[in-house]
């Protein structure tokens, strides 16, 4: 990186961000209290539509996108259709060469049904609500960092593109084509995750991918002709507990996660559907499972009378620390240098959208949103003074960028 920036070059905008706080936080909060899980499509649309009217004052192209629907294998061992939420794109300035990517997810993982609703203040001073951290916070940390951002006359060096899906907690396969197109036009992808409460950032994450495993058998009356019947549930049964010893052999971690099947209790069960979840570190890991999956069902494909099929990949490919996210590591602790805010880094088995674009070949760092904690429980919560501070962070890398283009 270039030797980054005068004082004057962000003094101004800093200084503004400063005054924020109080209007982020209730921005924040406003979300917050509208529930927007993955499938509550009312929810989503006034999210949409006050994320639209936020993200106009920052004067680009802006555009609803419709969702592809999800593929899933249901109950009957049937594929299966679902229709998503739209998707927000912002783009400004897209005839620079160097473009930057914004992105962070607008669904939460609390259903309509679920009894974590509203905002509510903790003795501590946080905010306990769903989503304040995942990615409420984030969504208007990237606003305001953005607003700021374009008050610099060193704005006009560079583009952006703002992506909020609205599939993330679900592993975005109604958004992941736009992933894999902008990704091929940006040069560096900032998200906007929560940090850790104490404000480490993630900086490589595991791979994750969900299997779906259906055995047909053939069912009979468990008096009359048993020995007619095929059983689907054991069979499913002994490939899941083949699965699950895996976990013995490697880093690699398997979760057999759900299991149905069978009916009354005199009949053979001719149904059976098992549902994996594997981590996995490496590219190497990642071909070896593929592998084992691949012969555990020719396996078990060979047993009279029953037939398996499996379904579903590796839809978040490992995200390891490339070079091009140790550059940018290495920026964002010039800047946080400037702020005199500490920078820590450690790795997580979860992944992201991060691992997406990392996957599609954009170096990222996906942890830019305030600190919280307590994600996907009752108890998540944000840190209301991290807000601007980590707008201010990401102004500033913002503005380094702009500053050597
Ligand atoms: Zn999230």
């Amino acid at each position: 990186m270039n030797s980054l920036l005068n004082e004057s070059d962000w003094r101004h905008e800093l200084d503004w961000l400063d005054e924020q706080g109080d209007a982020m936080l209730q921005l924040v909060e406003k979300l917050a209290n509208i529930n927007s899980g993955t499938f509550c499509f009312d929810g989503l649309k006034i999210v949409e539509s006050c994320l639209t009217h936020e993200f106009s004052k920052l004067g680009g192209d802006l555009s609803i996108l419709e969702s592809r629907p999800q593929s899933s294998i249901n109950s009957a061992g049937k594929m299966e259709q679902r229709a998503l939420g739209d998707i927000l794109h912002i783009s400004k300035r897209s005839a620079t060469k160097k473009k930057i990517l914004l992105c962070i997810h607008m669904d939460t993982v609390y259903s309509k049904e679920h009894p974590f609703q509203k905002c509510q203040w903790l003795e501590n001073g946080y905010l306990n609500g769903p989503g304040v951290a995942d990615a409420k916070g984030g969504l208007i940390v990237m606003l305001y960092a953005l607003l700021a951002f374009e008050k610099s006359p060193l704005a006009t060096n560079i583009g952006w593109e703002v992506l909020i899906n609205p599939d993330e907690e679900i592993g975005s396969p109604g958004s992941v084509h736009l992933i894999d197109e902008i990704a091929q036009r940006c040069s560096a992808g900032l998200l906007f995750e929560p940090a850790l409460p104490d404000g480490t950032l993630v900086s490589w994450r595991k791979g994750s991918g969900n299997f779906t495993f259906v055995a047909h058998g053939k069912a009979a009356h468990s008096g009359r002709e048993f020995e007619k019947g095929r059983n689907a549930i054991v069979a499913m049964a002994k490939l899941m507990a083949t699965i699950d010893q895996l976990n013995s052999t490697s880093e690699i971690t398997y979760n057999v996660g759900n299991f149905q099947g069978g009916g009354a209790l005199n009949v053979v069960p001719d149904l059976a559907i098992g549902r994996v979840n594997v981590r996995i570190k490496t590219v190497e890991q990642q071909n070896q499972v593929e592998q084992q999956f691949a012969d555990l069902v020719s396996l078990a494909n060979q047993s009279d009378g029953i037939s398996l099929e499996m379904h579903g990949q590796f839809s978040s490919p490992p995200k390891p620390i490339s070079p091009g996210v140790a550059e940018l590591q290495l920026r964002i602790k010039k800047c946080a240098e400037i702020l005199d805010q500490p920078i820590s880094w450690r790795g997580t088995g979860g992944a992201s959208d991060g691992n997406k674009f990392a996957a599609a070949g954009l170096p990222n760092i996906d942890t830019l949103g305030p600190r919280g904690g307590n994600i996907h429980s009752m108890d998540e919560y944000l840190i209301p003074e991290s807000l601007a501070p980590s707008a201010k962070l990401v102004t500033l890398i913002l503005l380094s960028f702009a500053n050597e283009a």
